[in-house]
């Protein structure tokens, strides 16, 4: 497994970080995490995008896209992995530490890569068991930064009582998204899910979904919706570049629909699948 530490690629145990890096001190930096299809990557643009727009939220000094878009690639071709996993992350740069930052510093860029680990076959054949939880992150969830100690805590929360993943609900009720990905409820043969606001993270799997349903004729409404509508929606899922499109057949012990994965939640598997695959060349 690689490391890509500004500029140079070297094995992962022999990249470090400088200890005044502002994003190990202040969680100051943001991250994007792509991953391939045989061979190819999957939206690399779309997550340039969102890494572009992310840095720009917290006015980082910019890094060139091209630049960002040439390291991933020459990591990638380098790992040799036809399905990988690429962590990349920039922080604001490394200073003496201080709350306030100074203009003009070098953002540090890092990245690893892996081959993906697949979520186990009997979680997308059964589906997967969530549990909900108050919402206790920062008012900027669009932007994808490392402050992600809420998100953990959730998850541990969820495999300690035995299930797979949690599910972010604001003080007013409303379901935001998992702790990382996004949420879709299936109701009445449409979909709906959370719109672009600042409260969840633009995924790009979520997108991906988007254009499918397009595509297909599926309605999806971008609306907000309680924690009365998710239990009684007739399928749950959650979407993300690793989760694809996880079912979620029990929430707070609950039975979704009937307990089982419903079809439209198969359906749209099999359609993203084949949309990462013919995104790939033969
Ligand atoms: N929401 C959160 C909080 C996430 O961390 C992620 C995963 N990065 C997502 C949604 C899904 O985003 P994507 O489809 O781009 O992986």
């Amino acid at each position: 497994d690689l490391a890509y530490l500004n500029g140079k690629i070297m094995p992962i145990g022999k990249a470090t970080v400088p200890i005044e890096d502002r994003g190990y001190q202040f969680g100051d930096g943001i991250y994007e995490f792509v991953a391939s299809y045989a061979g190819r990557l999957f939206m690399l643009e779309e997550h340039l995008d969102r890494l572009e727009r992310s840095m720009g939220e917290l006015t980082f000094d910019a890094i060139a896209r091209e630049d960002i878009k040439k390291a991933i690639l020459e990591l990638f071709e380098q790992s040799g992995y036809p399905r990988a996993g690429i962590y990349i992350q920039i922080s604001r740069g490394v200073a003496p530490r201080n709350h306030a930052f100074s203009r003009g510093m070098s953002p540090q860029f890092v990245m690893t890569i892996r081959a993906v680990k697949e979520l186990p076959k009997s979680l997308r054949e059964n589906g997967a068991r969530a549990i909900t939880v108050k919402d206790l992150r920062w008012g900027r969830c669009d932007i994808k930064s490392v402050q992600l100690v809420p998100n953990c805590l959730a998850k541990q929360k969820a495999l300690d009582a035995g299930c797979d993943d949690a599910i972010f609900v604001s003080d007013q009720n409303v379901v935001r998204e998992g702790t990382s990905s996004n949420l879709f409820i299936v109701s009445d043969g449409r979909l709906i899910t959370h719109p672009l606001t600042h409260n969840i993270l633009p995924g790009i799997t979520r997108l991906a979904i988007l254009g499918i349903c397009h595509s297909a004729g599926i309605e999806v409404q971008e609306s907000f919706f309680g924690i009365e509508e998710l239990y009684g929606a007739d399928e749950v899922f959650l979407t993300g570049t690793i989760t694809e499109v996880l079912p979620i057949v029990r929430i707070d012990d609950k039975p979704i629909g009937d307990a089982a994965v419903g079809p439209i939640t198969r359906r749209l598997y099999a359609l993203l699948r084949e949309k990462a695959l013919a995104d790939t060349p033969a």
